[in-house]
């Protein structure tokens, strides 16, 4: 039988939303699922170890990556660089393993234009009174910085357009719970089952 493509599977979302910490926290729930390791720029912190939690590279090996057109998607964000080294992820999936990358907005959208076949989940912050309270302040802001904060939230809301799931992070067990029924779901897809089928029945056909 031919070997189905595995899942790609991206988690993004605004910065401070607990990409990471959901990432983590899925990690032993969801153990089938091969977590690609980025590259950056940015220098380890206490307890992190190079290859596992990323490739730690100098700005001109990074530089390198880029130009030699290594890294599947790339971008500068707080002034350091991070990317997702492409011929793993490729194999990983030819391999028909799924694989899930935890990245920021900018790297997921090009993601998107380059396998727009993949699973794009947003992870939001957890309701829309606080979203309300971000933008109005303490009621003390100025037109201007609220105006600017409304900018800032459609922009955000704007993204999730190119996704194809919210994932709300009120707790994190359960942002889990709802990314583990969207792996499901998806490998559930008639599409994904179907062919499997079609070669049994032509295999058997006499
Ligand atoms: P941190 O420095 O806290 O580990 O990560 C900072 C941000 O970089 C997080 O939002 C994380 O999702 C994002 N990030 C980590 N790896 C990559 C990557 O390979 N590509 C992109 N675009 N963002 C990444």
């Amino acid at each position: 039988m031919t070997q189905e493509r595995g899942l790609l599977l991206v988690l993004s979302g605004p910065s401070g939303v607990g990409k990471g910490t959901v990432c983590a926290a899925l990690r032993p729930r969801m153990t089938d699922l091969v977590y690609s390791v980025s590259a950056t720029t940015r220098k380890p912190r206490t307890g992190e170890v190079e290859g596992v939690n990323y490739f730690f590279k100098a700005q001109q090996e990074f530089k390198r990556m880029i130009e030699r057109d290594e890294l599947l998607e790339w971008a500068e964000y707080v002034g350091n660089f991070y990317g997702t080294p492409r011929e793993f992820v490729d194999k990983t999936l030819a391999s028909g393993r799924d694989v899930f990358l935890e990245i920021e907005v900018q790297g997921a959208l090009q993601v998107k234009e380059k396998y727009p076949e993949g699973i794009f989940i947003f992870l939001a912050p957890p309701d829309l009174n606080e979203l309300r309270c971000r933008i109005t302040g303490r009621g003390t802001e100025t037109e201007e910085s609220i105006r600017h904060r409304m900018q800032v939230a459609k922009a955000e809301i704007d993204l999730m357009d190119h996704y194809n799931y919210v994932v709300v992070n009120d707790e994190v067990e359960k942002a889990c719970e709802r990314i583990q029924a969207i792996v499901m779901a998806e490998h559930l897809k008639k599409e994904r089952q179907i062919a499997k089928y079609r070669e049994l029945i032509k295999e058997v056909n006499i």
